[in-house]
């Protein structure tokens, strides 16, 4: 286990290679990398059990990001965990790049499905983990899902197949953000008490502030932990372009476009803010 600070700044780390590569192509889906990056440098250095040298190693936690547009972050991730080199970088988003900016799992070493068309992931998930369980292997599978994929039927039905099959080495994060393409979560279709609306379902459900290490770190050892033979979901609430003022103040975060200029401007804020 890491210590917080540690953790702080795996998380700076992602965020700086997530601009960076925002950097690469004059814009991108840079305010999801900034808001999720504190979620995933707990998965990737503190919950999840993988090899970096072997990223198809039988024992691995899997990670399926549904978000298929969250690519950005996962390279992020994955570069700080040792799985992609750094100087791939500056092919983000290019056509013979092994970093496409929408996920696809034949490209890319650790980006273990093709998320979006949004609304699918957990239903791999639950057959994931539901195939590990057969094949008596104990990992677990971590699904990176997004709050506007909650307005997806489809994602109702794995809620209700992973409780059929009893998946306890299934745990759904849900990014919840509060924006979507359109605008607000809440405002395109009504969400419910996320955590009572789960629970109802049948799996153990946890709401974290998603920016919070402390608070994230908890609640995925919880998950990992809690001894009851059912799925397990941590709804994290996190703030889109976190840990980048200007850009948090934006109203349309959902694709940010970023003047030239301001990449150095944002890069320079998160160096001012480097953990120690
Ligand atoms: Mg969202």
């Amino acid at each position: 286990m890491q210590s917080n600070v540690s953790l702080a700044r795996r998380a700076y780390a992602i965020r700086r290679f997530a601009l960076r590569m925002g950097e690469v192509q004059g814009q991108g889906y840079i305010g999801q990398a900034l808001g999720v990056a504190d979620v995933l440098a707990v998965s990737y250095f503190h919950a999840m059990a993988y090899r970096a040298d072997d990223p198809t190693w039988e024992g691995r936690d899997r990670f399926y990001l549904s978000i298929g547009h969250y690519a950005i972050a996962l390279y992020a991730a994955l570069i700080e965990a040792g799985i992609l080199p750094e100087d791939e970088i500056g092919t983000y988003g290019m056509d013979d790049s092994r970093m496409p900016m929408s996920g696809m799992a034949a490209y890319t070493p650790g980006m273990e499905i093709t998320g979006g068309s949004l609304g699918h992931g957990l239903g791999i998930a639950v057959g994931a983990a539901l195939g590990l369980k057969r094949k008596k292997n104990p990992a677990f599978v971590y699904n990176m899902l997004s709050d506007g994929e909650l307005g997806e039927g489809s994602t109702w039905e794995a809620v209700m197949s992973a409780v059929q099959w009893k998946l306890d080495n299934l745990i759904a994060i849900v990014d919840f953000n509060d924006q979507q393409a359109d605008g607000k979560t809440t405002a395109a279709l009504a969400q419910m008490p996320e955590v009572g609306r789960w629970s109802a379902f049948g799996w153990f459900a946890q709401e974290v502030d998603g920016n919070d290490l402390d608070a994230v770190v908890a609640a995925f050892d919880a998950a990992r932990h809690h001894d009851v033979a059912q799925p397990r979901v941590i709804i994290c609430k996190s703030k889109m372009c976190k840990g980048v003022p200007f850009l948090e103040d934006r109203e349309i975060t959902h694709f940010v476009r970023v003047e030239p200029d301001e990449w150095t401007k944002a890069l320079s804020i998160l160096d001012e803010g480097k953990p120690t």
